[in-house]
């Protein structure tokens, strides 16, 4: 059985066609510059494409990668009738979607609905699902798989902010959390793999990235995560402040008479590892600064550091204890520094590294902590498709 999965951005429609029967990534690739002008890089097997089409909207992008995966080198299959279903990926589910949902033109209507929530996403998922509908016909299923989805489990004393509640009642102003499809596979793929069951087990997910967020996993299930009503909540990111004292906001913008966008767009855009080294959005240009000497960098990095180690004990203390901490995304995978230092002087949480394991970079599922650390760390590659693609298939076998 061979599923789409489909993830599109503001201006970019990422895709992996992968066979079921054995989780093999037959190819996969994206568009991007969307809006803009237009570009594709298509992988199949040792076949490597990249080359220019203009694209105006998601749709034309769309028709490029079924262009892509039925002609020219990088074709994979003869007609988009080899493909039994597509998963959709979808930033923002608010309350309506807790779980996965089949498709039909009223889940597209209800996501397009929520866009307010999630304005730079929702729309071009949207209009991606009817360019997939328009080439696929009704026949071929569609699922839609929100990022929001894990975190709906979290209680309300988790997920409410302190403001007048006539707010939740008007707007849904609340924390919905973010990267819940990571979470959830990174969780339930640690579980599966060391055959322990879900209830009663307190874990800690670090999803470190160009976007990050951590999330506390009790029982196999959200009980609260970093991100809040948007994804600009929690850790130092990329580009994005993560947490500041609201204050701040309203003060910057008096002082330096910036309009609402505008002061958005400080926060999302210009803040985060980049706004406070000066230098760069990515983590590997920060600390290799950061070891050249340059004192803001090393700032950056102690700020990230210090907040990923906050959490963690934060979210021990939340859910009664603490059994396995599990990193992934671009920095949890990769910088061993980072998890060396956020691990560190943690043995009072029953936690500690083999420091013959802990700076191994291998890229797959394994084990960094001490054999008589009663907290298991691992480093989990995470993969979203795949779990898009398990969901999707999930579905529409019932
Ligand atoms: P996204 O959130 O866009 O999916 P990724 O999960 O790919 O991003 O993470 C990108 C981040 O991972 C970048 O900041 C990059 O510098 C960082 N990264 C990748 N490899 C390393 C490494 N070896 N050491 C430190 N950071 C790394």
């Amino acid at each position: 059985m061979k599923i789409l999965v489909i993830n599109a951005g503001s201006s970019s429609l990422k895709y992996q066609l992968i066979d079921m029967a054995n989780e093999h990534v037959i190819a996969k690739g994206n568009c991007e510059r969307i809006g803009v002008d237009g570009l594709i890089t298509h992988k199949a097997g040792d076949v490597s494409l990249q080359y220019e089409v203009p694209f105006p909207t998601h749709k034309e992008a769309f028709m490029e990668v079924v262009k892509a995966l039925t002609s020219g080198e990088g074709k994979v299959i003869d007609d988009v009738k080899e493909i039994t279903a597509v998963g959709h990926r979808i930033l923002h589910g608010s309350e309506i979607y807790k779980v996965s949902t089949l498709v039909d033109e009223k889940v597209i209507s209800t996501i397009e609905e929520l866009s307010e929530l999630g304005p730079l996403h929702n729309p071009p998922q949207a209009a991606a699902m009817r360019a997939c509908r328009s080439v696929f016909g009704e026949d071929t299923p569609m699922v839609a798989v929100f990022d929001t989805s894990f975190h709906q489990t979290m209680p309300p004393k988790a997920y409410m902010y302190g403001l007048p509640y006539e707010y939740y009642e008007k707007y849904s102003i609340r924390k919905y959390g973010f990267h819940g499809t990571s979470h959830r596979y990174v969780s339930g793929h640690y579980l599966e793999m060391r055959g322990i069951p879900a209830e009663g087990t307190r874990i800690v997910v670090c999803h470190l990235g160009n976007g990050s967020s951590i999330t506390a996993v009790k029982d196999g299930k959200c009980y609260d995560t970093t991100m809040g009503f948007t994804p600009l909540d929690g850790l130092l990111m990329g580009t994005r402040s993560g947490a500041v004292d609201p204050s701040v906001v309203t003060y910057i913008m008096n002082k330096e008479g910036k309009t609402p966008d505008e002061m958005s767009d400080l926060m999302n855009k210009k803040s985060g590892l980049l706004g406070v080294s000066g230098l760069s959005s990515d983590a590997r240009d920060v600390v290799s600064a950061a070891k050249e000497g340059n004192a803001r960098a090393q700032l950056t990095n102690d700020m990230l550091r210090y907040q990923i180690k906050k959490y963690i004990g934060s979210y021990a203390a939340a859910m009664g204890g603490l059994d396995a901490v599990l990193f992934t995304g671009g920095i949890g995978e990769n910088s061993w520094e980072l998890r060396d230092e956020v691990c560190a002087e943690m043995e009072f949480l029953g936690l500690k590294l083999d420091p013959n394991e802990c700076d191994r970079n291998t890229g797959d599922d394994h084990k960094i902590s001490a054999a008589d650390s009663k907290v298991e760390v691992w480093v989990i590659p995470t993969n979203e498709e795949l779990m898009i693609a398990k969901d999707t298939v999930e579905i529409i076998s019932r």
